[in-house]
């Protein structure tokens, strides 16, 4: 049976998506598989397939135990042998599984990582006596520590393809994964010659708006106005919040639910198929909800606050326009948001983990300034590349013109090597507008590079130095006081005289 047959007779569909083929094939070849596709891309039909056209079992490990039930209910019925095992099930129920897959009766077994861990490692000891032919492990980043939800548990998953009866091929999945975390879940499942398939992560029906954060809830009302009898999503930080805005929102006539991780399950269960038939419009939700919700008609999705980081928003905001049709993703941002979370985003007792996790936090905080293109830092974010004007983010559709900023570059780069990197931005224009005020050291008065920037007035100065810290020729240091240093390309920009682009609104024209 080829693969195409068993897509259209067991699960019913016309054609492959994305790379599904290539990776079905690499994977039935025997190879080491790696695949980042965008969730909801069909990550499952990836091992699904291979699984029922292999001999033997495949060995599914997910770490959603809430999401395996159904996902087995529905293989099921779809006539496929699958089953699980994890904690929800008694004694008995575990029992049975095991005699069926005894007697090959399963062809996809879930299980949660916990499972391969140390005091039940009988269980290892009872996956070598069955024929095993493939491993897929689902939410592969879950392995790194450079991902943006770690689990310890997976890392015993290293070694399982090695200790089972015969050499099995392992394939990976994740829908989140910047690119150290690629590299490192290849490394950390050791892979040997891993083919590797990555999908775009680019979702052209959904546009990405920054607003600054001034008083909320009357610019969600705002929007909410623009988009009436739309679905949609709206996320905050806290399960207060939720709740709160919800009421509100229902006062002033829409028709909005919380979800949150501590309402009840009934309560929960209720609100989510209610927002799924369209009877309830909006829920206003913490990021407990939307694992697993796949509803195509999610026009919008709002953040009233910042994510903690890219992974996170892109998870979310991708839950708007799965149908394709235009939809708009919004974010509130606040520079108070960034140093909220800092203190929810620290782990406790582990420092190396807490420095990426705040990396990750200050690099969703330079995508909420960006000036730049909004989808091409997402897509570079996860490795893409991707032309610099999308047509359909704030900042491009601000109609940015691009102007030749390579003088206005090189003054300002090279104003901060003379202020020896250790100035914020305010000070940088200043001196380099040659401000007399005494704030500005004397020393700094007899240098070169002061004043030469004075006929741009500061405003536009403030545009140019973001603009430049978009494109990576400035960094902003987020050390004890907020300096701005030399990125790596900024050198060729000084010394080797490399152009640099730069964008600036239309409007800025009739302003000046
Ligand atoms: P992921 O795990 O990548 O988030 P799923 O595997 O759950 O995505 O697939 C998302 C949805 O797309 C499911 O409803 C699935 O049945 C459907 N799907 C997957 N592949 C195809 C395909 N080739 N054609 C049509 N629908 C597909
Ligand atoms: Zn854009």
């Amino acid at each position: 049976m080829t693969s195409e047959k068993v897509l259209k007779e067991v699960f019913g569909y016309e054609s492959f998506r994305h790379r599904q083929k290539d990776t079905i094939n690499s994977v039935l070849q025997g190879n080491d598989t790696f695949v980042l596709m965008p969730t909801g891309g069909g990550k499952s039909l990836c091992y699904q397939i291979p699984a029922l056209m292999l001999e033997g079992l495949t060995i599914v490990i997910s770490p959603l135990i809430a999401l395996m039930k159904d996902q087995v209910d529905a293989l099921k019925l779809s006539g496929v042998a699958a089953a699980y095992l994890n904690s929800t099930q008694d004694h008995h129920e575990q029992a049975y599984i095991m005699d069926m897959l005894k007697l090959n009766e399963v062809k996809l077994l879930y299980v949660a990582p916990e499972r391969i861990l140390g005091k039940e490692s009988n269980f290892v000891d009872f996956l070598k006596t069955l024929d095993i032919s493939l491993i897929a492990i689902d939410e592969a980043h879950c392995i790194s520590h450079w991902g943006h939800d770690f689990r310890p548990e997976y890392l015993m998953l290293s070694e399982l393809a090695k200790v089972l009866k015969k050499k099995v091929p392992t394939i990976a999945l994740t829908a989140t994964a910047d690119k150290i975390t690629q590299k490192d879940i290849v490394d950390k499942l050791k892979l040997e010659n891993p083919q590797v398939f990555i999908s775009s992560f680019n979702r052209p029906n959904i546009q990405y708006h920054v607003t600054p954060k001034r008083n909320s809830f009357d610019q969600l009302l705002d929007f909410l106005h623009h988009n009436k009898d739309e679905s949609g999503i709206v996320y905050t930080l806290t399960r207060k919040s939720t709740e709160k805005i919800a009421n509100q929102l229902t006062e002033e006539g829409f028709n909005a639910k919380p979800y949150h991780a501590g309402l009840d399950t009934a309560v929960k269960t209720k609100h989510q198929e209610a927002f799924l038939k369209d009877e309830v419009k909006i829920i206003v939700a913490t990021i407990a909800f939307g694992m697993g919700i796949d509803k195509s008609n999610v026009r919008y999705v709002v953040h009233m606050d910042l994510p903690k980081n890219i992974e996170s928003y892109y998870q979310e905001t991708g839950r708007a326009g799965r149908d394709g049709l235009p939809s708009q993703a919004l974010l509130f941002f606040s520079f108070g948001d960034v140093f909220k979370l800092k203190g929810f985003v620290e782990i406790e007792d582990n420092q190396k983990q807490s420095a990426i996790m705040l990396q990750k936090l200050d690099q969703m905080a330079k995508y909420a300034q960006l000036k730049t293109c909004r989808r091409k830092y997402l897509l570079n974010y996860f490795g893409e590349e991707f032309a610099i004007h999308c047509g359909a983010c704030d900042n491009c559709l601000n109609t940015f013109e691009t102007i030749d900023g390579t003088e206005i570059a090189q003054k300002a780069l090279s104003a901060v090597t003379r202020l020896e990197e250790r100035f914020g931005v305010n000070y940088i224009i200043d001196f380099l507008r040659g401000s007399k005020s005494e704030k500005i050291w004397d020393r700094h008065k007899n240098l070169k590079t002061y004043g030469v920037g004075a006929e741009i007035s500061k405003e536009d100065w403030r545009h140019y130095i973001n603009e430049l810290i978009g494109l990576d020729y400035l960094i902003r240091d987020n050390g004890q006081y907020p300096v701005l240093k030399l990125g790596k390309k900024s050198w060729d920009v000084l010394n080797k005289g490399e152009k640099v682009s730069v964008n600036q609104p239309i409007t800025q024209r009739y302003e000046t």
